[in-house]
């Protein structure tokens, strides 16, 4: 059994579930788990050659903490997104959660994020193009929709194989 079955996938309830904010008292438990996260990151793109964050919700614990990986373990608590660019872009996004489908959907060029880090401090964050674009796709997940419920048309699905790059 690889650590990916762990995954919760498309077509399970849960990922569908609104998670909890994490409280001051469960820092540790929320760093241990945001440990389990990035190696699951590091685990996916082996297999994947792609994934760069992972939510919570994702493996079954229901609280709104985010894990990114890139050079290193980011972890986000808390999150919530504001100032919201008017402008839009498209792109095929994809979810550890379902490995092998690119879906197109449309997301805000850029935006900012509050949140609390490991420490307890809150920060504030500008994220523009593709940091944007990731985080308002961990963002959904936190409040149970998946990339899947974002596509832009009918027509808004590709396997992965074929990508043409
Ligand atoms: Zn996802």
């Amino acid at each position: 059994m690889s650590r990916l079955d762990n995954i919760l996938k498309l077509g399970n309830s849960r990922l569908h579930q609104i998670s909890e904010p994490i409280r001051e008292n469960e820092l540790s438990e929320a760093h241990m788990v945001a440990i389990e996260m990035n190696k699951l990151i590091i685990d996916f793109r082996r297999e994947y050659g792609a994934g760069r964050a992972i939510s919570a919700p994702q493996i079954a614990y229901k609280k709104r903490l985010i894990c990114m990986h890139n050079e290193g373990m980011h972890v986000f608590i808390n999150p919530e997104l504001y100032d919201e660019s008017d402008e839009m872009m498209e792109l095929w996004d994809d979810c550890m959660s379902f490995p092998e489908l690119l879906v197109k959907v449309r997301r805000h060029k850029s935006c900012k994020m509050k949140y609390r880090d490991l420490n307890w401090e809150e920060k504030h964050i500008e994220l523009k193009d593709d940091l944007s674009e990731l985080f308002q796709h961990e963002v959904d997940h936190l409040e149970g929709i998946l990339a899947t419920q974002r596509a832009i048309d009918d027509k808004a699905f590709m396997w992965r194989s074929e990508r043409k790059v």
